[in-house]
């Protein structure tokens, strides 16, 4: 089987196919870099994003603030990821690039300030 996606690592965007038989990855092409191949790979074997949302901050400036996970983590744990988010609760101050809580060993950072 043939996966054909265009590379978000960088803006030129490559065409990158990965071929894949009985599992395992046998060819990529169309990359221009190894960051490219690797991510293809990636792609089609185990897909991870880096998630952003917002968090309620009790006591802030403003009610709620920005986070981002430290890592991009699995496409298949992210609603679960999501649920503990809508759970989570900060309170003021909350300063960018904080520490705000953890998830399954993944960081989530604040983003903005509150
Ligand atoms: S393969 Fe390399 S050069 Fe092409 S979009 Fe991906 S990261 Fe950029």
């Amino acid at each position: 089987m043939i996966y054909r996606f265009t590379c978000i690592v960088c803006p030129l965007g490559c065409a990158v196919e990965v071929e894949v038989e009985n599992g395992k990855v046998v060819e990529v092409k169309g990359h221009t870099c190894p960051r490219g191949e690797e991510w293809a790979i990636q792609e089609v074997i185990n897909p991870k994003r880096v998630v952003m949302s917002v968090v309620p901050v009790e006591d802030g400036a403003l009610p709620t603030v920005s986070i981002k996970t430290a890592e991009p983590v699995p496409k298949e744990k992210i609603s679960e990821l999501m649920k503990f988010l809508s759970e989570l609760r900060l309170k003021a101050p909350v300063k960018i690039g904080e520490t705000v809580a953890e998830w399954n060993g993944v960081k989530i950072v604040a983003t903005r300030g509150a």
